[in-house]
């Protein structure tokens, strides 16, 4: 999972560092970058996962009735309701493809 990066919470991190900076006055430039650096591995993150965005298409060869849709990105038949796809996880909001 892509570790996500919360901007605000990681600001506050920068503004201690700031803090300390001014106090200390002479920190050398390495030494700061190097406080940047591990001040970014132990910034706080936030639980997330990328979301794949793909689109509907009219199934060929519909298995059911209500499974007359299919996923645009892994062929899953899908419900024409369905905001997501069962299979992959595709969130159906893109532009179709096909014409239709
Ligand atoms: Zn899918």
């Amino acid at each position: 999972m892509a570790r996500l990066i919360d901007p605000e919470r990681y600001e506050a991190v920068l503004n201690r560092f700031e803090e300390h900076l001014t106090e200390f006055g002479k920190l050398k430039a390495a030494e700061a970058v190097r406080s940047l650096i591990k001040g970014l591995k132990i910034a706080p993150t936030v639980d997330a996962v990328e979301v794949v965005h793909g689109y509907t298409l009219i199934a060929d060869e519909p298995k059911k009735v209500l499974l007359d849709r299919k996923c645009g990105i892994c062929d899953q038949l899908m419900l024409a309701t369905d905001n997501y796809c069962p299979m992959c996880g595709a969130m159906n909001d893109g532009e179709r493809k096909d014409n239709g």
